[in-house]
C-alpha cells in the first residue's frame, strides 16, 4: 500500500462485511457527514486550489457486493478525488505528486479523458487519476480509481460503467501478476467476480468464483458471497446487489 489514499480504502474494506444496525453511542459514531473547505497547493503546477474534505462520516447498512459502502459514506465519493482547474491534475490529494504525473497530464490521452463527454465529470477525474497511477505502475490504486469511475457512471445511469469495470479487472489482474498483495484473500475474488458479473461477463464471473472457492483460502462470508455470485451469473443477472441480499445473511453474521 503505497499512498495515503489507502486510508479510505481500509474503511471501505472494513465496512464491506459489517452492518451497523443502530448507533449505540452517538458520541463515538457521527450521525451525519461533515465536510470542510480548505485551500491547498497543487503539487503539479503550484497553484492554489479550493478543495472540500470529509470531516467525519458513517456507514449504516450493508455494502454492495463490490465493496461500495452504504450511506452516508456512499455519498462522500466526490471528495475522494481532487481536481486542479489550472493544470488538470486529478489525484486523491493534489498536494502529493505521483511519479511521472507531469508527463501524463501533458499527454493527449489524458486531456481527452478529462473532457470526455461520454462520462460524468467525476468519472473522468477518477479515470485520469487511474491513468497517472497506471503510468507509475501503481496498479492497485489505478484499479480502485477505475472502480470508483464505474460507481460514478452507475449513479448517472451511464452505460460506460461496464467499460470501467472491465478496465478495473485488467488492472487488478496486472496488480495480481505484479505481487501487489491483490489476490491473496477471498475478498479480492469477491470484488473481481462482481466486476465481471456486473459487466455481463457471466462465464468469467463463474470461473473466478469457482477458482476462489476451490482454493485453500477460507472465509465463511466470502464463500457465501461467491456462491451467491455464481447463482446470479447463471441467471445472467448483472444488477447491483448488497451483502444483505445473500441468502441467510443474518445467520451468517451471527455465526461470524
Ligand atoms: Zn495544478
Amino acid at each position: 500500500m503505497k499512498s495515503a489514499f489507502y486510508l479510505p480504502l481500509v474503511v471501505l474494506l472494513i465496512a464491506a462485511f459489517f452492518m451497523t444496525p443502530a448507533i449505540a453511542d452517538p458520541s463515538s459514531h457521527p450521525t451525519k457527514t461533515t465536510v470542510f473547505n480548505d485551500e491547498i497547493e497543487c503539487a503539479a503546477c503550484g497553484e492554489k486550489v479550493e478543495v472540500t474534505l470529509i470531516g467525519s462520516t458513517n456507514t449504516m447498512g450493508y455494502s454492495d457486493l463490490d465493496m461500495r459502502p452504504a450511506e452516508m459514506q456512499r455519498s462522500t465519493m466526490p471528495m475522494w478525488i481532487q481536481y486542479c482547474p489550472h493544470c488538470g491534475y486529478c489525484a486523491s490529494s493534489l498536494n502529493f505528486l505521483i511519479d511521472g504525473a507531469g508527463d501524463v497530464i501533458d499527454s493527449e490521452e489524458y486531456k481527452t479523458q478529462l473532457e470526455n463527454e461520454n462520462y460524468p465529470e467525476i468519472a473522468n477525474h477518477f479515470l485520469c487519476s487511474a491513468m497517472i497511477y497506471e503510468n507509475a505502475e501503481e496498479y492497485l490504486n489505478a484499479a480502485w480509481h477505475t472502480v470508483y469511475a464505474a460507481w460514478a457512471c452507475d449513479d448517472s445511469g451511464n452505460d460506460n460503467a461496464a467499460v470501467c469495470r472491465m478496465q478495473a479487472v485488467e488492472l487488478f489482474e496486472t496488480s495480481m501478476d505484479r505481487d501487489e498483495d491483490f489476490g491473496t484473500n477471498l475478498v479480492d475474488f469477491c470484488i473481481l467476480t462482481d466486476l465481471l458479473r456486473r459487466s455481463g461477463e457471466f462465464h468469467r464471473a463463474i470461473d473466478s468464483a469457482t477458482e476462489a472457492l476451490d482454493s485453500d483460502m477460507e472465509d465463511d462470508i466470502c464463500e457465501a458471497i461467491l456462491e451467491f455470485q455464481i447463482e446470479l451469473a447463471l441467471d445472467e443477472d448483472s444488477e447491483c446487489y448488497t451483502v444483505g441480499d445473500i441468502p441467510n445473511v443474518d445467520e451468517l453474521f451471527k455465526e461470524n
